[in-house]
């Protein structure tokens, strides 16, 4: 099976994936992957590096969505299709509804491109469940501003209503999907937040 986890910073996506890993490889001795985009092979992991610390003045946003897409069909042919044929479970942290919220939602660019570079890029895969993970405007704000000065793992200079705008695409994307997306409330502590992701998981665990 294919989760993704979902959710703009500081909705505990990391964490979340650790814990959600550890439990099913611990409790249901199921054979895991835990991956990352954009990352998660080497060519993948070299076009992060770029939109993280893009050359000079930055990415136009067609070419922002064409390198995320790029990275995605990189991660999807030689890792998590391969993996998936294997047997195993693949979690991304992150996956094409990111592309959807960031560039396509937030960033104007619209649905329909973000969904015709992924069917050209990877084929149109889509997980078996789209965990989303969500806090409320006001404390994913104070998740932010406390991450300050650390923004080596992020693109920078994104206003807070570029954040809440990305939120509310999640959002929409999530309730006109019900059967694909799990909507998580993503504030209280680490433990309470995976007992829920694991609730949220129950139809795929026991199906
Ligand atoms: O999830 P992570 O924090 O590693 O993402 C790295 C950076 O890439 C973040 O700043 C995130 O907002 C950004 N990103 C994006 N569009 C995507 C996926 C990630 O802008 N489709």
């Amino acid at each position: 099976k294919f989760i993704a986890l979902e959710g703009g910073e500081g909705t505990g996506k990391s964490t979340q994936g650790r814990m959600l890993e550890q439990a099913l490889r611990q409790n249901y001795g199921l054979d895991v992957i835990m991956t990352r985009e954009p990352g998660g092979t080497p060519g993948a992991e070299a076009i992060r590096a770029l939109l993280l610390d893009p050359p000079g003045e930055g990415w136009e946003p067609e070419a922002e969505a064409l390198l995320f897409a790029a990275a995605r069909a990189d991660h999807v042919a030689r890792l998590i299709r391969p993996q998936l044929e294997a047997g195993a479970w693949v979690i991304s942290d992150r996956f094409v509804d990111s592309s959807r919220a960031y560039q396509g939602g937030a960033g104007g660019l619209g649905d329909h491109a973000i969904a015709a570079l992924h069917d050209f890029g990877s084929h149109g895969i889509r997980p078996d469940c789209t965990i989303l993970l969500e806090v409320d405007d006001a404390v994913r704000e104070k998740r932010l501003a406390a991450r300050d000065g650390d923004t080596s793992d992020a693109i920078g200079g994104r206003s807070a209503s570029y954040h809440n705008a990305v939120a509310a695409s999640f959002r929409k994307l999530a309730q006109g999907d019900p059967e694909g997306f799990r909507i998580v409330d993503g504030t209280g502590t680490a433990e309470k937040v995976h007992e829920n992701v694991m609730a949220a998981l129950a139809h795929i665990l026991e199906g």
